[in-house]
């Protein structure tokens, strides 16, 4: 079997859907009988996002072996409904780093170590590691920035070379641009789409698709100009105007016949008729009259939504199985200290505590668990949502004065959230948590039990903090339930209050698991209760 590969840049400027793009893409292509495997080549010096800011880089997307990776590694899962791993994503700081430690040990025999052939040797080694990995009859490459970035251009370099390798009838070059629209004419211009294939042209690359991107309608007028000067075939630019709905996306590539281009391309022949129909309901759904429930989303980065982004999804997704809308009100848990926005957080049907790191503004979210405690308002909690519902607990229900996590205020007399033993001695910032897939037994009759409808799940956690099992009787005695623990019973999983309506939260992150053809129970479980409570 001959892998066949799918590269993805980006042109004109950034955050114009390359990703949600290409892992559309992905699913026509599995909806066509194929194999399909994603891999995000990001040219940042990082080695993975895991320590940088949320508020710069977004969401940290985790993975079942706990790789921390780029948010659009979420979309790809979502949209493909496929379970990725590690080889999935890399960084120019994981090829340097390979690089530099090859040559610490002395691989390259004295030789100098350069961008070409060293690096671009390491990128397509790591590329050929995922197709080998993954088995797949497709692989989607998408090189993360905008072709013109000066740190990108090792990876463009490496898949010009991959493409001599595997054999130019098994590559398709498809670039992902913007159309802007000048607003005092109306009018949408192509230049610089033009001025970026250009570029991609001058280190040796011609896109084979072009998706051109923009607010307004593109008529064929202009995707013929596209072609004529950036020398594709007519037929291979696609105009893609925004969707309304996220999941709309690749509806519309499929109208566009999009799959038919790229397997023609690639000398491909569909083993099967691709079946649209699920996604069709699913977007009619999206797009109906419905209720609306309010949940106000207490957390720390709320100012860069895409901090936010699988908990965002996952509230759509246990919307449309509630039959109802969701409104996120994006509350700053640092407000909430400061006797600010409570109206909109007592306006909201629920409260929904995401998870975090650091000190700033877990005081509110505290007091956002204890409002929604003592007022029976629908409450999740994830991860760091879990251990402030906990903290809270311990101060107003058991008067544990000063309770607090370990992580927040060293010498508190009642450290409820605590490192384990075997925890403390690591100092280093990256790869000392708890990350990836661990399992979680589930008590029978619980909500949570009752939401999942199984005995046992694995969930996705990224923490190093965990519920200080010393106070777990306390907290039993006042109603709090532990409903799901480590199969050794040693780690706090699930917490939920017995005579509440629906208060419950996990130290795992649910929300990298749900999908929207199967969204997350804890998630169904909040919007059912939120719409309740709401009367709808
Ligand atoms: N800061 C907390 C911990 O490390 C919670 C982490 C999170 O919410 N992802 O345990």
């Amino acid at each position: 079997m001959t892998t066949k590969y799918l590269f993805f840049t980006g042109g004109v400027v950034s955050s114009v859907g390359k990703g949600v793009t290409a892992a559309a893409t992905g699913l026509l292509l599995k909806e066509r009988g194929f194999k399909v495997a994603v891999q995000k080549l990001d040219p940042y010096i990082n080695v993975d996002p895991g320590t940088m800011s949320p508020y710069q880089h977004g969401e940290v997307y985790v993975l079942d072996d706990g790789a921390e990776t780029d948010l659009d590694l979420g979309h790809y899962e979502r949209f493909i409904d496929i379970r990725l791993s590690r080889v999935s994503n890399f960084t120019t700081g994981q090829v340097y780093a390979e690089t530099i430690a090859k040559e610490r040990r002395g691989d390259y025999l004295g030789g100098t170590i350069q961008v070409i052939p060293h690096i671009t040797n390491e990128i397509k080694r790591r590329i050929g590691l995922a197709a080998k990995e993954t088995g797949a009859e497709i692989m989607i490459l998408e090189v993360g920035g905008t072709v013109g970035d000066i740190e990108s251009q090792p990876f463009l370099e490496a898949l010009r070379q991959l493409r001599n390798e595997v054999g130019r009838e098994n590559c398709l070059f498809v670039h992902v641009t913007w159309l802007p629209t000048i607003g005092a004419t109306g009018e949408i211009k192509t230049k610089p789409t033009q001025h970026s294939v250009a570029a991609l042209r001058s280190i040796g690359i011609s896109p084979n698709i072009i998706i051109a991107r923009a607010d307004a309608d593109i008529d064929q007028g202009l995707c013929d100009k596209i072609a004529l000067f950036c020398d594709v075939e007519k037929d291979s630019v696609i105009p893609m105007k925004t969707a309304s709905v996220l999941y709309e996306v690749p509806l519309l590539l499929d109208e566009l016949a999009v799959g038919e281009l790229m397997l023609n391309k690639l000398g491909l022949k569909a083993s099967k008729k691709p079946d649209m129909r699920p996604w069709q309901k699913l977007v009619d759904e999206v797009k109906k009259e419905k209720p609306t429930v309010n949940v106000a989303l207490v957390g720390k980065y709320v100012e860069l939504q895409d901090a936010y982004m699988s908990v965002r999804e996952a509230l759509k997704h246990a919307a449309l199985a509630n039959g109802v809308e969701v409104s996120i009100s994006w509350v700053h848990s640092a407000d909430l200290e400061k006797d600010k926005g409570w109206d909109v957080v007592k306006e909201a049907d629920a409260v929904l505590v995401p998870g975090g790191f650091g000190s700033r503004g877990v005081e509110g979210k505290i007091l956002a668990a204890r409002y929604s405690r003592e007022n029976n308002v629908p409450y999740l909690g994830l991860c760091l949502g879990m251990q402030t519902m906990c903290i809270e607990f311990a101060r107003n229900a058991l008067d544990l004065e000063d309770a607090n996590s370990s992580e927040f205020d060293r010498s508190t007399p009642h450290a409820v959230i605590d490192l384990m033993n075997d925890q403390r001695d690591i100092t280093d910032m990256g790869g000392t948590m708890r990350l990836g897939l661990y399992p979680c037994l589930l008590q029978p009759g619980t909500k949570a039990a009752n939401a999942y409808g199984v005995a046992s799940v694995d969930e996705r956690h990224r923490h190093r903090w965990e519920f200080n099992n010393a106070y777990r009787e306390q907290f039993e005695k006042q109603g709090m339930v532990f409903s799901g623990v480590s199969p050794d019973g040693r780690l706090v999983e699930v917490v939920e209050l017995k005579d509440h309506p629906y208060m419950v939260a996990s130290q795992f992150h649910p929300e990298f698991l749900s999908r929207p053809m199967n969204p997350h129970p804890l998630f169904v479980g909040l919007l059912k209760a939120a719409k309740e409570k709401a009367g709808k």
